[in-house]
Parts: structure tokens; sequence; C-alpha cells
């Protein structure tokens, strides 16, 4: 990426400059509606929570996105100092891999710019690469398996 050493602010790479007017909009999918404040980096967030099942995996509420699937959320409720972007807590706390969809994902409003190079994440079984961020897979011990080995072994 070129942007190597530029600090930039918080809102400076918004979508829509023109609608930044006085209507405060969901930073991550600019819906109007339902709107609250995250917590730990105190953005505009729609909040339909209320619609979330149980157990369904349904990931329907930006907020809820946000509070599960960041390392900016996960930084706050750790209670750890800093940016979240310099933390060596949260750096060493998770698989590279992990660590770097946390903070680059769609629920971040602002994304790592120099995310770490991770080694690629294999099948104990048959040895295809496993995507933490997107791919289902099981944990066995240290040991991952993808989805259809995983099927197979139960
Ligand atoms: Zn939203
Ligand atoms: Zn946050
Ligand atoms: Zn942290
Ligand atoms: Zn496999």
């Amino acid at each position: 990426m070129p942007t190597a050493s530029k600090r930039k602010t918080a809102t400076k790479k918004k979508a829509s400059p023109r609608k930044r007017a006085s209507t405060p909009r969901c930073g991550l999918c600019g819906k109007t509606k339902n709107l609250t404040k995250t917590q730990c980096c105190d953005q505009w967030i729609c909040a339909n929570a209320d619609k979330y099942v149980l157990f369904s995996y349904a990931r329907n509420s930006c907020y809820r996105n946000h509070d599960r699937y960041t390392m900016c959320s996960y930084h706050f409720h750790e209670k750890h100092e800093g940016d979240w972007r310099e933390c060596e807590k949260c750096r060493n706390g998770f698989d590279t891999e992990l660590y770097v969809h946390f903070s680059t994902n769609e629920y971040n409003f602002v994304k790592l710019e120099n995310p770490p190079a991770f080694e690629p994440t294999r099948c104990k079984g048959c040895g295809c690469v496993i995507d933490l961020g997107h791919d289902g897979y099981t944990m066995t011990g240290d040991d991952y398996l993808c989805t259809s080995c995983y099927k197979i072994s139960f």
C-alpha cells in the first residue's frame, strides 16, 4: 500500500463527503435509523440487534458485527491502553491471520493500514488453505480442519 507513513484522521476517507451534513449515518452501511454509538470508538452505527436470532449466525447488525469481529472492540473490552492499531497485546493475542482479518474486515471504520504478512493456515486433514476469516473450520488442539474434513470425522 502506498500510504505507508501518513497519519490520517479517522473520518478522512469516508465514502460520501457530500452527505456529511446533519443526519448521522451508520459508518458501516450508511443507514440512518436505529443508530447508536460504538463504545469503543465513538462512531455512529446501527443497532438492529433485536432482529438477531440466537445461533442463526446472521451477521445483520452493524453494532454486533463491530462488537464481535473487530480488534477495535476487542481492544476496548480488554481495556488495553492506547490505539488498537499500535497495541502489542492485541497483535500477540491472536493468530496473525485472525488478527489481520479482525483489523481489516468490513466491520471496521478504520482499517489497519499495513497488516502484517502471515502464512496461510492449512487444513490438517487435506492440506487445503483455510481462510480463517471467511471459511468454516474447526480446531482440534492447535490443528485446523476444513469443513469437508470435519464433516468426515463426525
Ligand atoms: Zn449499519
Ligand atoms: Zn470500535
Ligand atoms: Zn489491544
Ligand atoms: Zn481439509
